[in-house]
């Protein structure tokens, strides 16, 4: 049965829940490294060589919901909490661009001081006053809000689904289902961003399966960006104690998550470099075509504290941006000059510049 996923891997064909699962479940490394290699081959069709850099600019950790793996749950007193002004969110913005960056992506708790006004007021005098596409990921609101944002300049919009098991879903996000979340995805598709969904890897009671079923999602929906990355246990939620996922089994969805989406954006997320040195380097050579330096100012970034020992923690932006160009060059690959659209836009040059 192995071999003959293997070889519908290679002939492009659809993957089905069962193949998905009975190859997760097989640890032989021979059959493996064909799916790695298969791969990294669709990336370098799609998108050649070239690294895009998204820079990251995580503005308020204050958030009003309590998923249980995240340390910006609101029921966590320990966490020391910031919001940057608008106008030091905009500053920064402009200083990003600077530095070559073609899309910045302001990302945050959900954090309703910054109602709806503000946030495109913000869009606004990024667009305004820098040439760069601009991601959001401040999580769910309603279909207005996020019109709203679409129309003062916002390009695309990052909502992971989390995990695509209804259950595992609910047992984690005590204020939400994966229904409302699959509606807010619907809702941005619509509306016309570029839009990015995508899972953790190893959760707690994640099985096999589960993940399966986050594959399958993801070969359904054909989003233009997908967000992957480790689940990393952070002592402080009820999660304390239980084990993070791998680099393994990340590098394994990875793979497959490009295979089954051999056009969408796919970073080397900064989990996946926080469990492992070369976490992000391995990433890249398994179907990743896109990186995120974190340009967050020192004074708020040591407090944005989704999981514990992130990457990056004690460099300024300057300088994790060069060391990210060194990474990228090191791997043997460019670094990319474009806004890095979806390849469905990808002969524009961004909605609104
Ligand atoms: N509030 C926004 C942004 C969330 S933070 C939203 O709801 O979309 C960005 C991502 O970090 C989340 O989507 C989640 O997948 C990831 N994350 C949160 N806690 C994590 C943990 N403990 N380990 C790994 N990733 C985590």
């Amino acid at each position: 049965m192995l071999d003959k996923i293997i070889k519908d891997i290679k002939d492009a064909k659809t993957l089905t829940h069962e193949n998905i699962t009975a190859l997760l479940d097989s640890p032989d490394e021979t059959l493996w490294a064909q799916v790695f290699e298969r791969a990294d081959d669709i990336r370098k069709k799609n998108f050649g060589d070239a690294v895009h850099l998204r820079g990251l600019l995580e503005f308020s950790n204050y958030c009003k919901r309590n998923c249980l793996y995240c340390g910006l749950r609101k029921d966590n007193k320990t966490q020391y909490r910031y919001r940057m002004p608008p106008d030091e969110i905009v500053e920064n913005a402009v200083q990003i661009a600077s530095f070559g960056i073609k899309t910045i992506v302001l990302q945050s708790g959900e954090d309703p001081y910054y109602t709806t006004d503000i946030i495109c007021n913000i869009l606004r005098d990024i667009k305004k006053n820098a040439d760069t596409a601009i991601t959001l990921s401040i999580g769910e609101k309603t279909r207005d809000e996020y019109k709203a944002f679409f129309d003062a300049g916002a390009d695309r919009y990052l909502i992971r689904h989390e995990t695509a098991s209804p259950s595992l879903y609910a047992s984690l996000h005590p204020d939400s289902t994966l229904k409302e979340r699959l509606n807010c995805i619907d809702d941005l598709f619509s509306i016309g961003f570029q839009v990015g969904i995508g899972c953790m890897v190893g959760l707690p009671g994640q099985t096999h399966s589960d993940m399966a079923a986050d594959i399958l999602l993801l070969q359904e929906k054909q989003p233009d960006m997908i967000g992957m990355g480790p689940f990393i246990c952070n002592q402080d939620t009820p999660l304390q104690g239980a084990l993070s996922g791998t680099i393994e089994q990340t590098l394994k969805m990875t793979a497959l998550a490009r295979i089954v989406c051999p056009r969408s954006h796919l970073p080397a997320t900064t989990a996946t470099g926080s469990i492992d040195r070369f976490g992000r380097e391995k990433a890249l050579a398994v179907g990743a075509n896109v990186v995120m330096p974190n340009f967050t100012p020192l004074n708020y970034r040591m407090h944005y504290t989704i999981y514990p020992n992130k990457r990056c923690i004690t460099e300024d932006g300057y300088k994790c941006n060069t060391c990210i160009r060194k990474m990228i060059e090191n791997e043997g690959r460019t670094v990319a000059t474009g806004y890095g659209h979806s390849l469905r836009f990808e002969s524009s040059t961004g909605q609104t510049s």
